[in-house]
């Protein structure tokens, strides 16, 4: 439910409706208040069965009260038309600004990190990615550097001034997250719906943004779902597409551009593509990270590599030069979808 203020209300008519609020038993942290130069709108999360419409409809500082239908109703540009901006420490804004994430799969060695990130920088990137606890297939293959990576990755983010991103695979990483201040946490795509997870997550006290991949073949309203997990303890939440796989071997995944424009439409989060593991193919993926931007992506997460033949993870989708070619298109698209807006 938003209850939408009249211009005249003020900061007294806030207070009484906030009041009236939690005498019906919703508590001020159950609420969201957004206000505009010319409006005032509380949105109210959760369950609101049992709230009578009428009587806040009568309110004299209320204008209108709108009941929404959306399941994710807290995500949704009915409750809240705005983007949703995340601020990162070096002012960039996710949702705002086109966020350009790249970096290893991988951290191998702080030689390859190192080298990766002047790479990355230098082209333009605004956030640098970085595996220490891979995901892989064959448990007997490399697995990632674990605590040394994520002691790596704060390093680079000093050297390169460049917040970091990487991926937490198990709620007993939450200290070494928040030793190392890691500025966005990844939820990967097999953990995209372990609830526990993601329950854990959204309990952080301090809690560092988090992105969020759909896992192969979770629909929209799953993700969404996972998604409204988090954000009930984090509003901080990025979404993230990064393909399914189909019966074509030929590609790893194929990326569902229509969930980017599907999501952007009805949802405020932000959304990001992953066009390395939505493709799996070297020579694809600046075509659809261009795609995705066009799609309405707020930014692209890329696997980028100072030598993609000697990677131990993802080699086969890694850029090297070609990110530094991707940069400027990527961003001529992006403003390009601004003008028409
Ligand atoms: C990754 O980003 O390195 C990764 C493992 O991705 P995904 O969870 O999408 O497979
Ligand atoms: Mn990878």
């Amino acid at each position: 439910m938003i209850i939408q203020l009249k211009a005249s209300a003020g900061k007294a008519g806030l207070e009484t409706v906030v009041s009236e609020l939690a005498q019906d038993g919703v508590p001020r942290k159950r609420l969201d208040i957004f206000s505009g130069d010319t409006y005032t709108m509380v949105g109210v999360q959760g369950d609101v069965s049992k709230l009578n419409q009428d009587k806040y409809q009568a309110l004299s500082m209320v204008k209108r009260v709108h009941r929404i239908s959306d399941p994710f109703k807290e995500l949704s540009r009915q409750y809240h038309a705005e983007d949703t901006v995340i601020s990162l420490d070096n002012g960039h804004q996710v949702g705002r600004d086109l966020s350009l994430i790249a970096g290893p799969c991988a951290i191998e060695s702080r030689e390859q990190l190192f080298k990766t990130a002047e790479l990355v920088s230098q082209a333009g990137a605004n956030l640098l990615r970085g595996g220490a606890f891979k995901p892989r297939t064959i448990h007997r293959s490399f697995q990632g550097l674990g605590e040394e990576g994520l002691k790596l990755l704060a390093e680079a983010r000093e050297k390169f001034a460049m917040p970091v991103i990487s991926e937490i695979m198990d709620a007993r990483d939450i200290p070494l997250f928040e030793k190392y201040q890691i500025d966005i946490w990844q939820v990967g795509a097999r953990n995209c719906l372990n609830y526990s997870f993601l329950d854990a997550l959204a309990e952080v006290e301090d809690p560092k943004p988090v992105l969020l991949k759909r896992g192969d073949h979770v629909s929209m309203n799953e993700l969404l779902g996972a998604a409204l997990r988090l954000y009930e303890g984090n509003h901080q939440v990025i979404l993230c597409e990064r393909g399914d796989k189909t019966a074509d071997r030929v590609y790893r995944n194929v990326l569902n551009l229509n969930n980017v424009s599907y999501l952007k439409h009805h949802y405020h989060l932000p959304v990001i593509v992953d066009p390395s593991h939505g493709t799996g193919v070297r020579e694809l993926v600046v075509d659809l990270g261009m795609a995705g931007v066009a799609a309405g992506a707020d930014g692209l997460i890329v696997e980028v590599h100072h030598q993609p033949d000697k990677a131990l993870c993802d080699g086969a989708q890694s850029l090297n030069s070609e990110f530094k070619a991707m940069v400027p298109l990527a961003k001529s698209i992006f403003s390009a979808r601004q003008r028409a807006a």
